[in-house]
């Protein structure tokens, strides 16, 4: 029987191992969301700046289309001012002149102030592309990281797992069986130190142990169903274990 309690240690240590690695796998790529998120940000924000350049610059090209046409009514107002006759003709052309002259002063001054914010506004956009590029490059490269150690705990998990079969197929099926439904659940072997299960924390019945020490039987823990052993008999007190005090006589 202290064959199949090792060999059932043996598994849970291989099935508890591979879940460890598991769950280190399955946390991995989470570790990239926080760069993830902030370049999504900028990018939205990105995407909104140019989004009003492009309207800015819209703008521009059509009041730089309304100053051409109104430039040109400036011109057939001044030749129409020089062909007047009266006095109040020319008093109605002036006036049409100052009017349009006026007009395109304002169209130019509003130009300048929108010509001047564009600028900025390029500048503006310049620097938020190049941190953007920054930022991708540092997804990339956490991402390759992150392949690399997926990769490696892949080859890890292969590694641990190259003999389970083998453990498993040593096992009595009835054990196995028992081992599986608890597994699942958490820990399936547990050691019993000084009368007391270790997968529960509850004193198991003086009889039981004293048939734990005599390693005739598989037993279960009547609380928790684990399957139990005697730690040292299993473990005898070893020199990397703790020192001293060896109370128990080795099996
Ligand atoms: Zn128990």
């Amino acid at each position: 029987m202290k064959d199949q309690l090792l060999l059932l240690l043996e598994l849970q240590t291989i099935d508890l191992k591979v879940r460890e690695l598991d769950t280190a796998r399955k946390a991995l790529p989470a570790r990239s969301a926080p760069l993830r998120n902030d370049l999504a940000k900028l990018e939205a924000m990105l995407d909104g700046e140019k989004q009003k350049l492009t309207d800015a610059e819209l703008w521009q090209r059509q009041q730089q289309a309304i100053l051409a046409r109104e430039q040109d009514l400036l011109r057939a107002a001044k030749s129409k001012l020089q062909g007047t006759r009266t006095g109040k003709e020319f008093h109605a052309a002036t006036r049409e002149v100052e009017f349009k002259r006026k007009s395109i002063n304002d169209r130019e001054g509003e130009l300048k102030k929108v010509t001047e914010a564009l600028g900025s506004s390029g500048a503006v956009i310049g620097e938020r592309d190049a941190a953007i590029q920054k930022l991708r490059d540092e997804l990339a490269a956490e991402e390759a990281r992150i392949a690399a150690q997926l990769e490696e705990l892949a080859q890890q998990v292969a590694v641990i797992t190259a003999g389970r079969d083998e453990v498993r197929a040593k096992i009595d099926k009835a054990w196995l069986k028992t081992y599986d439904a608890l597994i699942v659940r958490g820990v399936a072997v547990a050691p019993v130190i000084a009368g007391i299960c270790q997968g529960c924390r509850v004193r198991i019945l003086p009889q039981q142990n004293n048939k734990l020490a005599r390693l005739e039987t598989i037993e279960a823990c009547e609380r928790c169903g684990r399957i139990i052993y005697r730690k040292e008999m299993l473990e005898p007190p070893a020199a990397d274990a703790a020192p001293a005090t060896a109370d128990a006589p080795s099996a």
